[in-house]
């Protein structure tokens, strides 16, 4: 008998947005570096971010997300219909979302966490949206949800920032940065296929974008890097690689 999740491939990670371009400005350079190692690797936004101001309409945004993807290597897109400025987290979102951790599997799940003031308030109900996502994708006894598909327990959950928020996530004490020197010009690359969002006179938003990984890496040692906020502490098997990680690649 054929499973139903036989059909998805298995991913080692998903990364959650509210719109596309959300995943590709906060933690692009780690998806393309995750795949660069080997992993397998999903973007799910949940709304197709329309109607935005400079956009012609979904259609245009669809094909600039797949382009984006593409350019980090990404092979698993999947984009939910929740409606773009009005997202709330809400018992349907939250199901929406667990279905997907349910087809795709994920070991480890990263998204937003925390609110970003004068930026879209959806990336808040994002946030709460996925940890209730997490959480429903191991539930037992629950799978008429969820279309039959059985439970996953996603064994680890991230929150990422976007570039513009400060260094520090709400008082979790796990921070660590990931080191995106090689995939830092292929992470801009990825948000220049968005050209209805960032036009030639948004050019300023690439430098800052470049700013804040240059800044995140400085503080590691590293030429750039993208900071993220484990749920849980963080373990170690060698306290050397752990806080030398350039001593032991060199
Ligand atoms: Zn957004």
């Amino acid at each position: 008998m054929s499973n139903p999740t036989d059909q998805y491939p298995q991913l080692d990670v998903i990364a959650v947005g509210a719109h596309p371009d959300d995943v590709e400005i906060a933690c692009g350079g780690t998806l393309a570096r995750l795949v660069q190692q080997g992993h397998q690797v999903g973007i799910i936004d949940l709304t197709d971010g329309e109607p935005t101001p400079g956009s012609p309409g979904p259609e245009v945004r669809l094909a600039e997300a797949k382009q984006a993807a593409a350019a980090l290597g990404v092979p698993v897109r999947v984009t939910l219909d929740l409606p773009n400025r009005r997202l709330f987290d809400s018992f349907e979102a939250r199901v929406l979302l667990a279905t997907e951790f349910r087809k795709y599997r994920p070991k480890i799940v990263i998204s937003f966490g925390d609110k970003t003031p004068l930026a879209s308030p959806d990336h808040w109900q994002a946030m709460q949206i996925t940890d209730a996502a997490v959480f429903y994708s191991r539930l037992t006894k629950w799978d008429e949800h969820f279309g039959g598909l059985p439970v996953h327990p996603i064994q680890a959950q991230l929150y990422f920032r976007l570039a513009f928020e400060p260094e520090t996530l709400g008082g979790y004490p796990s921070h660590f940065t990931v080191d995106i020197s090689e995939t830092l010009e292929q992470k801009l690359a990825s948000v220049r296929c968005y050209q209805t969002q960032f036009p030639p006179g948004k050019e300023h938003v690439f430098d800052r974008i470049r700013g804040a990984a240059i800044l995140s890496g400085a503080a590691c040692g590293f030429a750039a890097g993208e900071t993220f906020v484990s749920t849980r502490p963080l373990g170690s098997l060698d306290l050397v690689k752990t806080t030398l990680p350039r001593l032991q690649a060199t």
